[in-house]
Formats: structure tokens, sequence, C-alpha cells
């Protein structure tokens, strides 16, 4: 250990009552699935941690069932006062529990500690807050007049985020009236079994909440049983386009929130040290595994050296290993298939012509990783400009005049979000105005807040979550 090095500050795995196995969350209990079963395990070292069911038809089917008992005779039936008691009792026992869920977030995902700690989990404590401040006053959301719920939602999320996405999918809908069905992503499943446990000790009414673990076939099932009402997806935009054909004609009502390719602008006027730690934030935070992330720096021409040489020093200075130690900045590539797609695309944008610059630091024999990495020179037509990489690589273009910027940020199949790095007030609300994103951020970058709507445009997407738009999207005809 070098001079000025950090010591290893490893968070204990002890706070963690893992079971060998996890069932299926239905009607309230763990049952076995009768999918089969699964290992999951730590991206960071390929250890087993758990053995996760396998959600069948038949599975799905008795969650929606109970599901739709649990609306028909408990949960559409009690006050939104009630309900908004055990979203706060919620609320409270993932504040309780943070630490446990933390911890088993990134064994599980990789995501490093410190990411899992200070984001994740309270940003999965305030969705809860805020949506249980909703459940009694629902009449006074704009949403209409006598606002109802919609029955049973299903509802299917990706692996970067899970324990987030998870509190985005539920806690509006339960506040709401819905109930639901969830399935989350097969290799990360132990936070959303963790949250079952909650749910128990919560009291929750059985079958108000249902968590049917399984890969793609699970998720297939369940947004194409007749009995759901509601279909909210979050994951990639393929096989969300295959769920938007299998729910068309269907009367369900669809939430989609895809890929994105976010242009982080940079202009000549920014303040630089602020907007390269917002750069780093931007794409290298849980490992670029976000799909808002600014994956397209634009940088203004005249201080593309000065910006890239600075980002190149900041880059040297991450550390990359143990996402359980609190040092870790750079945790694990979630699995072996998402790292040889990041490998992939690097490799097509070497041979693209862009100029590949990786930040050197020690890979850890086991698990999955890759270095943080920039490409420069990179020009529109480019795959890595164009499609999603979803891993820690940024792609640099460069522009002369806010209309160039505008042009290129918008040039893009996708619509999630931007960002904006410039000291004029004036400069940012005009160039915002002119963005296809759903989300800008103006010298700042990943910022999350439960009353501010998330979602995007085109490709990345339709519907809201956040805010009371995402209330609007589980009540009958409303919109926000
Ligand atoms: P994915 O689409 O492969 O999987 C997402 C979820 O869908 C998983 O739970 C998976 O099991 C399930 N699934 C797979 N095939 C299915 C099918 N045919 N029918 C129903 N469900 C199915 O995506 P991923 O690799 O898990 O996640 C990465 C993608 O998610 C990226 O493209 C990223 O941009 C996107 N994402 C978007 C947002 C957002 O809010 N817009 C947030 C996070 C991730």
């Amino acid at each position: 250990m070098g001079f000025l090095e950090y010591a290893p500050a490893p968070e204990s795995r002890s706070i963690l009552q893992l079971k060998d196995s996890y069932g299926l969350f239905i009607g309230g209990e763990f049952v076995e699935g009768r999918g089969g079963a699964f290992d999951t395990i730590s991206p960071a070292d390929e250890s087993r941690i758990a053995s996760i069911a396998i959600g069948s038809d038949e599975d799905v089917d008795a969650a929606v069932a109970a599901a739709r008992q649990a609306h028909t005779k408990v949960w559409s039936k009690m006050s939104g006062r009630d309900r908004g008691k055990y979203l706060f009792r919620i609320a409270r026992l993932v504040q309780e529990r943070a630490r446990e869920l933390a911890v088993a977030e990134s064994l599980d995902n990789g995501k490093p500690i410190r990411e899992s700690r200070d984001v994740d989990v309270p940003l999965v404590a305030a969705w809860f807050f805020y949506y249980a401040g909703w459940a009694d006053k629902l009449d006074h959301a704009g949403v209409g007049a006598n606002p109802q719920s919609l029955g049973v939602a299903g509802q299917v999320i990706p692996w970067n985020f899970p324990l987030l996405m998870l509190a985005w999918k539920v806690a509006p809908a339960l506040a709401a009236g819905n109930t639901v069905v969830l399935k989350p992503a097969e290799t990360t499943s132990l936070t959303a079994l963790i949250f079952a446990e909650i749910l128990q000790q919560a009291d929750l009414p059985a079958g108000v909440v249902n968590i049917v673990t399984g890969a793609g076939a699970t998720g297939a099932s369940l947004v194409r049983h007749p009995d759901v009402n509601k279909v909210a997806f979050t994951g990639s935009t393929g096989v969300g386009r295959d769920i938007a054909k299998a729910v068309a004609g269907t009367g369900k009502s669809l939430t989609l929130e895809l890929g994105g390719k976010a242009a982080n602008i940079v202009f000549d006027d920014a303040p630089i040290e602020q907007a390269v730690e917002g750069i780093v934030n931007g794409i290298f935070f849980n490992q670029g595994h976000v799909c808002c992330a600014g994956s397209r720096l634009l940088v203004q021409e005249s201080i593309h050296d000065e910006v890239i040489d600075r980002l190149k020093t900041r880059l040297s200075t991450l550390r990359l290993g143990d996402p359980l130690d609190k040092n870790t900045d750079i945790g694990a590539i979630n699995s072996a298939a998402q790292l040889a797609r990041i490998r992939e695309l690097s490799d097509i944008g070497e041979a693209e012509g862009a100029e590949r610059w990786t930040a050197e630091c020690e890979i850890p024999e086991q698990g999955f990783w890759f270095a943080p990495t920039i490409f420069t020179g990179v020009e529109t037509s480019h795959r890595i400009a164009r499609e999603e990489v979803f891993g820690p690589v940024l792609s640099v273009l460069t522009f002369r005049t806010p209309d160039e910027a505008v042009a290129k940020a918008n040039n893009t199949p996708y619509g999630l979000s931007a960002g904006i790095w410039s000291d004029k007030g004036s400069r940012i609300l005009a160039v915002a105005d002119r963005l296809r994103a759903g989300v800008v951020w103006a010298n700042t970058f990943n910022r999350f807040d439960p009353s501010s709507p998330f979602g995007g445009y085109k490709e990345s997407g339709y519907g809201r979550e956040g805010g009371k738009q995402g209330l609007a999207a589980y009540l009958k005809g409303a919109s926000a």
C-alpha cells in the first residue's frame, strides 16, 4: 500500500440473515415455485448467495388471483388514510433495515456500498414516504373527481437499481389503491425478497403485493395475464416493444420506462471543476448501469482538451473493487452477459475509429469488471454514440454553437434525460427548452426526487413515474 492510499474498509455481511433458498411471495407467504430454481451470485466474486425460485405460468396465475382477491375484498375498500398508514409503516421499516438492505443490494448487484447506502436505500424510503402522503389525498391531486384504482398491476423491473425500481413501481400503485404482482430481474431478486419480509413485518394484508421471481419467460407470462389491468415495465427498448405489442388492444394500461443515450452538454462558460464531477457522476455512477446516464459528453470545442485532461486525472483517482468496501467508487458489472456487451460495443467503438482511453486500475481476478473508459473523437454515426452501452464508457463529441449542441443532443432514437453545464441561466433555459428529453438537469446530473416526474420521449418509452403524474398512471382515466 502506497502513501496516502486507503486501507480496506469493508462493510460486514454479518448483518444479513439470508436464507439458503427463497420461494415466491404469494398471498402474504413464501411458497415454492413450480418452475424450478437458479442461484443468484455476487458479481464481485461469482460466489453463490442463495437459490431463487422460478415462477411458472401457474405461479403467475396464483399471484394474479391473490392480487385480484386482495384488491376486491380489502385494498380497494380500505380508506386512503389506512392505505397511507401501511405505506408509512413500510417506509419506516425500510429505514430501520437500511443497512441490511444496502449490504444485500451491493452483494447481489455489485454496486458500491457508498451508493446503495447513500442513494438507493434512502430514495426507496423517500418514495414510500412521498406516496404514503398522497394515499388519502387522491381527490386533491388534480387528476379528476373521485379517482379510482385500476385493479391489479403487473410490474417488471431491471437489475440496475433493484430495490429502487421496486419502490418506484410499488409505492404509487398501492397509494392509488391497486394491488401488485412484481417480477424482479433475474440477477437481482434478493432485496425484493427481503422487502417481502418487510411487508410481512408491516402486516400488509395478504395478496396486496406479490413477488414472483424468474427470468424473461416469467415476466412475459405476467404482462400477458388476462386479469392484469395495468402493466408497468422498466428495462430495455427491445423487451418494451415486445410488451407494447402484447398489451395492444387488451385494454390494459401501460407505462414503459426504457433505455437512454443522454447528452451531457458542457459549454465553455461552465464551472469546469463542477462540470468534471458532474460528468463523472453522470456516467460512472453505478458503473454506468443507469438508463439516464450521461453517456454522450457534448463538450464545446474550445474547452475540449482541458475538460478531457481534467477528466482523465479525476478518473485516475477512482477506486475500483470490492462493492462492500466503503472506499469503493466503481463496483462490479452486474453480470457476465452485461460485461460481454460492454466489451463488444467498446471494441466496435475502437474499430470505428474513436480513440479509447482507460483508467489504469487493478482488476480483481474473480468477478465481472470493466475499468472506466473514455472514447474521444466520436462521431454521431458511431455505434458508441447511438447505442446504449449501459456500462462505464463515455463517448465524447464536440460542438461549436448552442444550435449544434441541441442538434447533436437530439440526434438519437432515445429521449430520456440530458444535462447542461453553463454559467448563464438564460442559456440553460433556452437550451433545455429545445432538448427532447424527459428530464434535463442543469449544473448537476443523476438527481432523483419522488416529487419529480421521470420518463422518456421516443424509444425511451412513455408514461411518467414519480410525482402526481406517477400517481395518475395508476388511476382510471386520470392524467396529470
Ligand atoms: P431487460 O429488458 O432485458 O430486462 C428487464 C426486465 O424484463 C427483467 O426483469 C427481465 O427478466 C424482464 N424480461 C425480459 N424479457 C421479457 C419479456 N419478453 N417479457 C416481459 N419481461 C421480460 O433489460 P435489463 O437488461 O434488465 O435492463 C437494462 C435496460 O433497462 C437498459 O436498456 C436500461 O436503459 C433500461 N432501464 C430503463 C430505466 C428507465 O427508467 N427508463 C431504468 C432502468 C433500466
